[in-house]
């Protein structure tokens, strides 16, 4: 029988371990605070932020909302940045993306300091991934690394077939897949041999953005794991890359979306913010 994987209860069991450190490190007088930075008024953007400082305050953790104008300079973000980089009450940074046209994100994010680079896309944090010496990790592929875990108790050896090789999630979770000593394939849209891929994978995570692109029409391992991270509409209804109802029929553990990938990004957003403050701390 298919294991469907609970990312919502996954979540809110890291979410009460973040809520007990939040709660010790109060005691000892230290309040852990993100700082997020919103620029202009993106719709989409605002409800992301929105929910990052909703989530923090609900899980004892300090959040803070810089809003910042559409038309700002560069060189002002940037001392914005600088400002957040110097205050010791800050543990995290994140600037949410994307930004303005007029100002260039990857001298933004180079800007944070890495110990503070809750969302680890610093190209130096970036390169420490690549390492394996990373202390803090991009948060999508940190939470989907744990939904695998939660059903694969020993990922080494394992085939493990990513379709994606974004920077944001494809890459890192190679990374991190690679780090457990799976072997591990990158698939992208130029990738020939597909369906040969699905059929010898042991675990498959779907980064491609297409809604139902995995489809029962594949042959799929029955023991496979698939971790969905699409987050497409169709139909105005949130659907993600696998087609779900069919796919779950011929593997072994699936997420689900909603309730799968998306509880994890947030969660390890507040992870990596108590991280960060040890990381800090213990300089
Ligand atoms: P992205 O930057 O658009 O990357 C998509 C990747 O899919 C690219 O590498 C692309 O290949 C590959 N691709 C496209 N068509 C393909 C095909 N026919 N066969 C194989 N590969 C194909 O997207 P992303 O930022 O990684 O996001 C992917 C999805 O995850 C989106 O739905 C996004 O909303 C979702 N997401 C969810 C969360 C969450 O918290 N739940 C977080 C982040 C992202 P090329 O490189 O060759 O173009």
């Amino acid at each position: 029988m298919t294991y469907i994987i609970d990312g919502k209860k996954i979540a809110s069991e890291i979410r009460n371990e973040i809520k007990n450190q939040a709660q010790s490190l109060l005691d000892r007088g230290i309040i852990p605070t993100l700082a997020v930075i919103l620029v202009g008024d993106n719709r989409a953007s605002r409800s992301y932020v929105n929910s990052k400082h909703k989530a923090c305050l609900e899980n004892k953790i300090n959040s803070v909302k810089i809003e910042l104008a559409e038309n700002i300079s560069e060189e002002n973000l940037l001392q914005e940045i600088e400002k957040l980089n110097n205050d010791n009450s800050v543990h995290g940074i994140l600037v949410q993306l994307p930004l303005p046209k007029h100002i260039n994100s990857e001298k933004i994010l180079e800007a944070i300091t890495i110990e503070k680079d809750v969302d680890g896309f610093n190209p130096i944090n970036v390169g420490k991934l690549t390492l394996g010496t990373a202390e803090l990790i991009p948060c999508t592929p940190l939470g989907i690394m744990s939904l695998i875990e939660s059903v694969e108790e020993n990922i080494e050896g394992k085939n493990a077939l990513v379709i994606g090789r974004s920077n944001i999630v494809g890459k890192p979770v190679a990374s991190l897949l690679l780090q457990k000593n799976a072997t591990v394939t990158i698939a992208h849209s130029k990738t020939k041999n597909l369906s040969e891929l699905i059929a010898r994978a042991d675990i498959i995570v779907s980064c491609v953005g297409i809604a139902h692109f995995l489809t029962d029409e594949y042959n799929y391992k029955n023991t496979a794991t698939v971790i969905d991270v699409g987050n497409n509409y169709k139909d105005d209804k949130l659907v993600g890359d696998v087609d779900f109802e069919k796919v779950k029929e011929k593997v072994k553990h699936i997420s689900p979306v909603p309730g799968g990938v998306g509880p994890m990004t947030i969660t390890m957003l507040m992870y990596n913010t108590i991280l960060a403050q040890k990381v800090q701390n213990n300089k």
